[in-house]
């Protein structure tokens, strides 16, 4: 498996932990866009939300559970925002499912 977050999610590719569980492991973003940016990648491999299965309900559901908690630590009670880039047009660069949580400055809308 060549996939890079893969490879970080198994530690063989250093990242900056945040938080990790036993459905996910999330990470400092390498290019931040926001005073926080984490990213939260589920510990098995799903391409994207379009690739999303029956099973893999719960786990959607646990990934923005977990942005939540990490954005209570990180005391962004002002507010934040969740961001799943899905496919091409989605600006997807890297297809292992993530969700970015953003937050710690006033972020604009609507996205580019
Ligand atoms: P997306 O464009 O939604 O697929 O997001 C991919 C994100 O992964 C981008 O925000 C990148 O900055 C980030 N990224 C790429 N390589 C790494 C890395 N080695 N460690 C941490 N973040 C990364
Ligand atoms: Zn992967």
């Amino acid at each position: 498996m060549s996939c890079l977050f893969c490879k970080i999610v198994d530690g063989s590719i250093p990242s900056t932990a945040v938080y990790q569980d036993e459905q996910c492991y999330a990470f400092a973003d390498i290019n931040p866009q926001a005073p926080v940016h984490v990213l939260v990648a589920p510990r098995k491999h799903v391409v994207s939300t379009a690739e999303c299965g029956e099973d893999d309900r719960a786990l959607l559901g646990h990934l923005l559970w977990a942005a939540a908690q990490i954005a209570s630590s990180k005391g962004l009670g002002k507010g934040y925002r969740l961001v799943v880039n899905t496919g091409q047009d989605g600006g997807q660069t890297v297809d292992h499912l993530h969700v970015h949580l953003l937050g710690g400055r006033p972020l604009g809308w609507p996205p580019g």
